[in-house]
């Protein structure tokens, strides 16, 4: 409608322009035409001898090119010497025109009617600096006024024509383009009510359809994450139920049998390590919850070696328990901005992995390398490998190659998961490389800073 309204004032402006404009064209050009006409025939009158009806009759009949409908000329007084129109000239001409050209002015009026044009020009017949008389010319014009008519009505015509196809266009684009939005708020209400496999199909090449694609691809992510999401609830249900379904089972084992103090003793210490895995896997799924959701903040420049050698203390109990011997190639160390807290968990899941997975008598190595613009941690066990089909999975939630070897050795499965997210947290790369039965490799590369930052 707003098209059609901007339409419609554009069209009557200009059908109202040009008629004014064609109006003043044919004005200008009859004006100065029949003025010129006016002076003509005054100036044949002012070379008479004599002011009389039969001289200037005979001066004006001589003159046959002034084609007027009506000329009329007058003495000082407004005497008629002469009219075209009616040879009765004993009366006083009082013509409005005619009195103006007695005081001295040439006159010129000019009015179009109807496909007529009427156009009236007067002037003072001059004779040495007197007015000696007036000429009077009138025409009525009707092929110019008949093409006046005619350019109008076919300006007006092509207006109308205009303006119904546009009503027509407009009427046809917003009846499409309301189908179209319709179509866009039916999908977001099927999408709103859990259908996210829900496609919405646009068609053409617009701007429609462009966020009718940017509208797929979020319902495309709102399904992703909806997928994992769901996945997450029901897995970590699943594996929480696992010890509690322990517990229940040991906890009425105890109160269904008989049994004796010692293997009552040995029921509740089991239930106290299920209880104590239940406790670490809700630890653990608190903090991968955490990271998710935040950006890394505080980060610093800072070299890994210190942190490093932290977590090498920390677990030197259990290699000496394992049997494990690690080395430590600490040489390449290269600045990188990340979290000191984000760096020690990091190393400690990957070289706590190395020790569990381990074989007694294996080695754990954990080295600092450079590659072109990136810090490389790398942590190589001897340990009983991954088999090649698990490796894509290693770093999901709950993924467990052996679940019978993990949960022996206190696993959740969420180790890995949440060192993937805290290394992308802090703009880095995580991959394995493995062999079963050989050993593995984590691999994890920051990019490097090197600025001026105290080596440890
Ligand atoms: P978990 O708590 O079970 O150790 P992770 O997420 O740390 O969970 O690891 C996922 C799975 O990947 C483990 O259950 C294990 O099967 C495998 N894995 C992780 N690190 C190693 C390694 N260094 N050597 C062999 N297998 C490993």
């Amino acid at each position: 409608m707003i098209y059609v309204f901007i339409t419609f004032f554009v069209l009557l402006f200009l059908n109202v322009y040009c008629a004014k404009a064609s109006h003043n064209l044919f004005k200008q050009s009859k004006n100065s035409a029949m003025i010129e006409k006016c002076h003509l025939a005054g100036d044949e009158i002012s070379k008479l001898d004599v002011l009389n009806t039969i001289n200037v009759t005979e001066a004006m009949e001589s003159m046959d090119n002034l084609k007027m409908t009506r000329i009329l000329v007058t003495d000082p007084a407004g005497l008629v010497l002469y009219d075209s129109m009616d040879l009765d000239t004993n009366r006083f001409a009082v013509l409005p025109e005619i009195v103006r050209a007695l005081d001295g002015m040439d006159v010129f009026t000019f009015l179009y009617h109807d496909g007529a044009i009427q156009s009236h020009a007067a002037c003072p017949i001059d004779y040495f600096g007197t007015t000696i008389g007036t000429v009077y010319m009138m025409e009525y014009d009707t092929v110019q006024g008949e093409l006046i008519k005619s350019l109008l009505g076919t300006i007006f015509q092509i207006s109308l024509l205009l303006e119904i196809a546009i009503l027509l266009f407009s009427l046809i684009y917003s009846g499409t383009f309301s189908r179209r939005m319709k179509r866009i708020m039916t999908s977001m209400r099927i999408i709103q009510k859990g259908d996210y496999t829900h496609k919405v199909k646009m068609g053409g090449n617009d701007e429609l359809s462009l966020l009718g694609d940017e509208f797929n691809n979020l319902t495309e992510r709102l399904h992703t994450s909806e997928q994992k999401r769901r996945r997450f609830v029901s897995d970590a249900s699943h594996e929480l139920k696992t010890p509690l379904a322990s517990i229940k089972l040991l906890s009425d084992s105890i109160l269904q049998n008989e049994m004796d103090v010692d293997t009552i003793r040995e029921f509740v210490n089991d239930i106290g390590n299920e209880a104590d895995r239940l406790n670490r896997m809700t630890a653990k799924l608190l903090s991968l919850t955490k990271v998710d959701g935040e950006v890394a903040a505080d980060c610093e420049i800072i070299y890994m070696t210190p942190t490093i050698r932290r977590v090498h203390r920390m677990l030197s109990v259990i290699a000496e328990q394992s049997d494990i011997q690690v080395e430590l190639d600490l040489d390449q160390d290269t600045p990188v901005l990340i979290l000191e807290d984000d760096l020690y968990q990091i190393v400690f899941n990957l070289m706590e992995n190395g020790m569990k997975y381990n074989l007694p008598g294996g080695k754990l190595k954990v080295a600092l390398s450079r590659e072109e613009d990136n810090a490389i941690l790398s942590v190589t066990d001897t340990g009983v490998g991954i088999p090649e089909d698990a490796l894509p999975h290693v770093f999901e939630r709950f993924y467990r190659v052996d679940k019978a070897r993990s949960r022996a050795t206190g696993g959740s499965g969420l180790g890995l998961a949440i060192v993937r997210v805290i290394v992308e947290r802090n703009k880095g790369e995580i991959s394995v490389s493995s062999q079963a039965g050989k050993g593995s490799t984590f691999r994890v590369s920051f990019p490097a800073f090197d600025t001026e930052v105290d080596k440890p």
